[in-house]
Order: structure tokens, then sequence, then C-alpha cells
């Protein structure tokens, strides 16, 4: 089938919640697609940082499909030989004790809020029912009616009140007035080390050190939502090591896929995650061994080939060359490693159509800005041959 025919069946038969760019992606390998006619794209979005190692990497496919030969699903109802290794991996690499499996960031958040209320009213002694979490405006940690409650979003929320109570919405970046809001009651401040649905928002420096100190003194558990920045994106191998802070929980995922599949966590110490006994939480695909193996192989490649590093180094390329670009229109090039945006005074949308027609794929993020986050692996002359279209879109 042709492009234009796959485009109108979708819009025929799929929910219209998206507005996708006019590209159908048929192929693709590490940072490049290609469409059903053989058009040709560099993929500077990575499925919002889910692609951190490229599509299709040759090593994560080889293990998802060994263990595609072995066994796929046991539930939780039995062990696998896979779901220790990975909790063990994935604890070292966060500096944690334990992780809890699930398979989708909103799903990860909505397990973070969980052990957040549990450990309110469990261990700090917050009456059950009273338990209150301070977020951020302009957050985004997801689609459930649950995460939605926490949104800013007027789209994200319009028409589906009520919502869960018990949150309270600061600005970001500003540290006294998260101070302000918290009571005796606060049992957790989740954020986003850098705010990238919002726009790639980067904090002042020292705000996540002082969200850290406000958290330790009051007794709320710091929650770190690093399922977009986590895993190298932004040339740490956590955001929140940017500023030495080490949060009470993770919460991960798309790039913990490693491209392949859905598999999200939440990593903390074993005292908090203590707070579930059997029945209390669950996920009937959480931890699945055909998840472990992928996510195992993906942090081996993360860690073996320096990941950190080559997302600082080709970041500096890339946010280098945005800067250097010469239009009057650009109002600002932020980021960090390689989760770069630039903001426009006018809509994107005219230069999003330039890149598309100059072979690179990219994406709004509230209209005016766009954000460059190409995976991690891409090679030298891919990021160069990418960067010079990228200046020619936009100039
Ligand atoms: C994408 C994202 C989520 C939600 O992940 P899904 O897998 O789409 O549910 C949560 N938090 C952040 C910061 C994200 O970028």
């Amino acid at each position: 089938m042709d492009s234009e025919k796959i485009i109108a069946v979708t819009e025929e038969y799929c929910a219209h919640n998206y507005h996708p760019e006019e590209v159908v992606v048929s192929e693709a390998r590490g940072a490049r697609v290609r469409d059903p006619e053989g058009r040709e794209y560099y993929d500077m979005l990575s499925a919002y940082s889910a692609l951190n190692f490229g599509h299709l990497h040759p090593e994560i496919v080889a293990a998802a499909k060994a263990q595609l030969d072995k066994v796929t699903l046991t539930s939780r109802a039995f062990h696998n030989e896979l779901l220790g290794e990975f909790c063990k991996r994935l604890a070292e690499l966060t500096g944690m004790q334990a992780v809890l499996p699930m398979n989708t960031g909103a799903e990860a958040v909505e397990t973070a809020l969980k052990t957040a209320r549990r450990y309110g009213a469990f261990v700090k002694g917050v009456p059950d029912g009273k338990q209150h979490i301070i977020c951020c405006e302009g957050n985004f940690h997801g689609r459930t009616t649950t995460v939605i409650s926490m949104s800013t979003d007027p789209t994200a929320r319009a028409g589906y009140a009520p919502f869960t109570e018990g949150f309270t919405a600061v600005p970001y970046g500003d540290a006294e007035a998260m101070e302000r809001a918290f009571t005796p009651y606060t049992v957790a401040v989740i954020l986003e080390p850098i705010q990238g649905e919002a726009g790639v928002i980067v904090p002042p420096d020292g705000y996540l050190a002082e969200v850290r100190r406000m958290c330790t003194e009051k007794g709320a558990l710091m929650i770190a939502d690093e399922v977009q920045t986590g895993f190298a994106r932004t040339g740490d191998m956590f955001s929140c090591l940017h500023e030495n802070v080490r949060p009470d929980i993770y919460v991960l995922g798309k790039a913990l896929g490693g491209g392949i599949m859905p598999v999200s966590a939440i990593a903390s110490s074993r005292e908090i995650l203590g707070v579930f006994e059997p029945g209390s939480h669950g996920s009937t695909f959480g931890g699945n061994p055909l998840a472990c193996a992928v996510a195992l192989k993906a942090m081996e490649i993360l860690v073996r080939d320096d990941y950190p590093a080559e997302a600082r180094r080709k970041g500096k390329i890339l946010s280098d060359a945005l800067r250097s670009i010469d239009n009057p229109d650009i109002k600002e090039v932020r980021g960090r490693g390689l989760l770069v945006a630039v903001e426009f005074f006018s809509s994107a949308a005219p230069y999003i159509k330039k890149l598309v027609a100059n072979g690179v794929l990219a994406k709004d993020t509230h209209g005016n800005t766009i954000r460059f986050a190409p995976p991690v692996n891409i090679p030298d002359d891919e990021l160069d041959d990418a960067i010079e279209r990228i200046k020619k879109a936009l100039a």
C-alpha cells in the first residue's frame, strides 16, 4: 500500500487522539527510517526518547529473538529466570536497592504515587486519605486519570473530571514556591528533572538539590520522573545526577524497553518498596521474561558503550549547530545532552514541514517549539548530515 492509502485507512478507523505528520514509517534501522515509497529520513524524535538505542539495535533484537524461543510470559504467579537479574541490574544502575516492574511510563508514575501514599500512611503516619503530593506546573507524567489530575494542560484535562484529589501544582523551577506548598501531610514531590513535553524546560542550577533538601527535611519522598530524561539522554545516566541528586524513587520507562517494547519500572529503597505486600499492587505483563531480556541487553549496551558520554559529545555538536542558525524567528535554543529544543516566536508547523521535506523527522511541542532528540548512538557522519539538513530547513 502507498502512504496515501495507509494514512486514509488509519484516519478512518483509528481514533483521532493524535495529529501525526503525514509520514508513514515502514522500515527503520538505527537513526534512519524509510517510507513505503522509499523516501529516507533521519529520526530526530526517537519516539520521545524511547529509541535512545536507535531502531532495531542488532544486539537487542538478537536478545529478543533468543528469548522468543524460550518463554515470553509467565505472569507473576510464577518466577521467571530473568526478573531477578533485571531488578538487580536496574537497582545497580540507579544506585537503588529494589525495583518494581511495570510496562508503560504512566503505570510506573501511578506506581510511584501509590508508593508515596502508602509510605505516608504506613510509615510517616499521615491519616489515610490525607496524603498530599506536590507536582509542578507544565508537567507531563502520562495519560491515566490520576496522572492527568496533576496536569495543568487544559487539553489533557477537558472533559475528564472528576479528578484524583491530593495534588498541588507549583511553578516549575521555583524552589521557594515549592517550599510554601508543603503541609504536614505532604508525602512526596514528583517532578521531571528537565520537563520534556513542556518544551525541554531546564530548571535553574541548584533547583534539584533544593528539592532534595526540602524533601529530606520535611520527610517527603522525592520522586524523579526520568521516563524521558533517563538512560543517558541528557548526558548523565540519569538527569538528577547532573546535580548529584539521588531521588527516593526513580520512575523509568521509554528507553528501558530498548526501542522494542514497553518496559517501565520504579527503583527505590527496600524500606520504601516495603510498603507493598502481595496483592496490593501488580501488573500481568510487568517483569515478563521478554521485557527483562530486552531491558537487560539495553542496560548492558548503555554502560559498555558509555552512552552518557556519547550524549554529551553529540549534544554539544547538535546544540552548537542549532545556535549557529541565523534566523530572527528563533527565540531560544535550550536543552542538555541530546535533548535539545528550538523555540520560535511563531508557529513551528511550517518549519516541521520543511524539515520533513529535507529528510528530517521532528515534532513540535506546544506549537512553537521543536524538540531534537536523535538516537544516542547515531553515527557521527549521520549526525553531521542531519545537522546540514536541519540548518537548511530552519535558516
Ligand atoms: C512519556 C512520558 C510518560 C508516560 O509514558 P507512557 O509510556 O507514554 O505512558 C511519563 N513521564 C514522562 C516524563 C514522559 O516523558
